[in-house]
């Protein structure tokens, strides 16, 4: 179980992997790509919203509240479909240091 955390935080993923296509009702080959989210709107609603609820003394919590940030994210793909170019999110779940594709 020790090598497990140092398989898991070095991860290598394929560019081509054979994926189930909604569109086409079969298996066919996608491509992978790094999923990377875009900037927010600032004037977004929700965001407005946001803004304008927090940052107003402790926010109902206790004063001194440990903040621990997680150290990895789950890395997202999106693999696009070869025959009909249908784009669909991919995504193991997994928390991971590393994601290298060859
Ligand atoms: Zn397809």
């Amino acid at each position: 179980m020790a090598n497990f955390s140092i398989l898991v935080s070095l991860m290598e993923f394929p560019k081509e992997k054979k994926l189930y296509c909604k569109k086409c009702k079969k298996h066919t080959s996608h491509k992978l790509k790094e999923f990377k989210s875009g900037k927010g709107r600032t004037l977004a609603m929700g965001n407005m919203r946001h803004e304008k609820n927090t940052g107003h003394g402790y926010m109902g919590r206790y004063k001194y509240v440990v903040f621990v940030k997680k150290q990895n994210k789950k890395p997202t793909f999106i693999a696009e479909c070869s025959v009909c170019k249908a784009k669909v999110p991919y995504s193991l779940g997994k928390r991971m240091k590393k994601v290298t594709q060859n």
